[in-house]
C-alpha cells in the first residue's frame, strides 16, 4: 500500500485527489489530510479514508474537529506547527494543494522525509524555487508538477533532451474578462471575476485567472521547474483550454499536450507516475470541437505578465514579494476594498519600492518568510493609502 497525504484536502485540487484515491481504497494508506475552515468535509473524508491524522489550519476550530472525529481512531490537530508535524510523518506521496505561501513549509517537510511531492501549490515555487529544488535534491525526493500546464510540459518532455528545447509555451484561457472592453475592468465585481469560462477551481485561482496573476505565477513556476530562461517561455491565449502547453524543439517541432479541462488528469498523472493508468476524465471529440483558436496576450489587459517578467529578471526573493503582494491585493479585492485593475497597481508599487536588502538576502525559509511579511505590510499600506 502506498502511504499518501493530502495538504489542502478540502479544496478543489484536494477533493479531486480524494476522488481518485477513493476509487481504489485498497491501494492507499492515507496518513494525513488537512484543511482550514471546512471541518465537516475534512472530518468526513478523514473517516471515509481512515486517515491517521486530520489537521485544520485554523486553531480556533480544533474542538470542532475533535468533536467531528469522536469515536474514530484519528488524531485531530490544528495550527501551523501541526501542519508541519503532519508533513513530517512518513508518506510515499504527498499532494501539496494548500492555496498560497502557507503551502511552502509543509511542502519542504514532506521533501525532507523523502516523499514524492505532487505540487499543485505553485506559490511555493514562486516564493522559494531554489530552496524547494535544493531540498528535494538533498533528500533524494521527487517533485512532480500538478499544474495542468506544467504537467503537460513534463509529459511532452518524456524521453527528450532538455538541450534540444528551444521554448515552452503555456496557454491561458484568458479568464472571465478576456473579451471585456478595458475601460469596464475597473467596475468588475467579485462575482464576475469568480466565474471561469472553462475550469472549475477554487475562488482565488479563478480570480487570478481573470487578472492573469495565475499565469504570471506559472511563468515563474515554469522557469523554476524546468530551468529555462525567461525568454524561452511564452504565454499564448487559447480560449478553449484544450491545449495546456507546448514544447518547441530545435528542429521546429512543437509537442502539444491536448486534454479536457479536468485537473484529475494532471493529478492522476502525478499519482501514477512513472506509469500511465486509466483516469475518469472525458475523452475529447475534436471533430465536434471543430476549431482551436489562439491569440497573443495583451499586456495592457494583463499587466501581471509584465510584472512576472520583471520578477524573473530580478530573481532572489522577488518572487516571495510578488506573491505576498498579490495575495494581499487579492484579499483586498475580495473584501471590496479595491477595484480589479488596482490589484496589479498595488503589486507593482510594492515590487518597485522593495529594498534590495530584502530581495538579495539568501533564500532560507526564514528570509522568505520575512520578505513575505514585509511585502504583506507594504501592500496593506498601499491599499490603505488608495482607499483613504
Ligand atoms: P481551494 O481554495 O479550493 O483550496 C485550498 C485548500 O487550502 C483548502 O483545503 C483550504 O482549507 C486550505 N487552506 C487555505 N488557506 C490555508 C492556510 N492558510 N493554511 C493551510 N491550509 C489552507 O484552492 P485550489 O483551487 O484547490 O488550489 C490549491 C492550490 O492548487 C493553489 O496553489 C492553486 O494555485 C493550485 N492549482 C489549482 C488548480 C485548480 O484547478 N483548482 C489548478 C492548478 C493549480
Ligand atoms: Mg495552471
Amino acid at each position: 500500500m502506498r502511504r499518501v497525504s493530502i495538504f489542502g484536502a478540502t479544496g478543489s485540487i484536494g477533493q479531486n485527489t480524494i476522488d481518485l484515491i477513493a476509487r481504489d481504497p485498497e491501494a492507499y494508506d492515507v496518513v494525513a489530510l488537512t484543511g482550514a475552515s471546512n471541518i465537516e468535509q475534512l472530518a468526513s473524508d478523514a473517516i471515509r479514508l481512515r486517515a491517521d491524522v486530520a489537521v485544520t489550519a485554523d486553531e480556533t476550530r480544533l474542538e470542532d474537529l475533535r468533536a467531528a472525529l469522536r469515536g474514530h481512531d484519528i488524531k485531530a490537530a490544528a495550527g501551523q506547527a501541526a501542519l508541519v508535524e503532519a508533513a513530517c510523518r512518513p508518506s510515499d506521496w504527498v499532494m501539496s494543494a494548500i492555496v498560497g505561501a502557507a503551502g511552502l513549509a509543509p511542502g519542504l517537510c514532506a521533501l525532507k522525509q523523502g516523499a514524492t511531492l505532487a505540487l499543485a501549490n505553485k506559490e511555493s515555487l514562486v516564493c522559494a524555487g531554489q530552496l524547494i529544488l535544493s531540498t528535494a535534491k538533498a533528500h533524494d525526493a521527487r517533485l512532480l508538477p500538478v499544474d495542468s500546464e506544467h504537467s503537460a510540459v513534463f509529459q511532452a518532455l518524456v524521453g527528450e533532451d532538455m538541450a534540444a528545447v528551444e521554448r515552452i509555451i503555456i496557454t491561458a484561457s484568458g479568464g472571465a474578462f478576456r473579451d471585456w472592453p478595458l475601460e469596464k475592468l475597473a467596475r468588475a465585481t467579485l462575482a464576475e471575476a469568480s466565474s471561469h469560462p472553462n475550469w472549475d477551481m477554487g475562488q482565488r485561482i479563478t480570480i487570478d485567472s481573470a487578472s492573469m496573476f495565475n499565469k504570471a505565477l506559472e511563468l515563474i513556476e515554469t522557469r523554476e521547474y524546468f530551468g529555462v530562461t525567461p525568454d524561452q517561455i511564452e504565454v499564448l491565449v487559447h480560449p478553449e483550454s484544450m491545449i495546456h502547453a507546448m514544447v518547441g524543439f530545435n528542429d521546429g517541432a512543437l509537442m502539444a499536450h491536448v486534454g479536457p479541462p479536468d485537473m484529475r488528469h494532471a493529478i492522476g498523472y502525478a499519482l501514477h507516475w512513472p506509469d500511465r493508468r486509466g483516469l475518469p476524465v472525458d475523452r475529447l471529440d475534436l471533430a465536434q470541437i471543430g476549431a482551436l483558436t489562439f491569440r497573443a496576450p495583451d499586456e495592457r489587459r494583463w499587466p501581471a505578465l509584465r510584472l512576472a517578467r520583471e520578477v524573473m529578471e530580478r530573481g532572489g526573493l522577488s518572487g516571495a514579494v510578488f506573491n505576498a503582494a498579490k495575495e494581499t491585493a487579492l484579499d483586498a479585492f475580495i473584501a471590496g476594498e479595491i477595484g480589479f485593475p488596482t490589484m496589479a497597481e498595488v503589486v507593482e508599487e510594492v515590487l518597485n519600492d522593495t529594498a534590495s536588502s530584502h530581495i538579495d538576502a539568501p533564500m532560507t525559509l526564514d528570509n522568505v518568510h520575512a520578505a513575505d511579511q514585509m511585502a504583506r505590510q507594504a501592500s496593506r499600506d498601499v491599499i490603505e493609502q488608495r482607499a483613504g
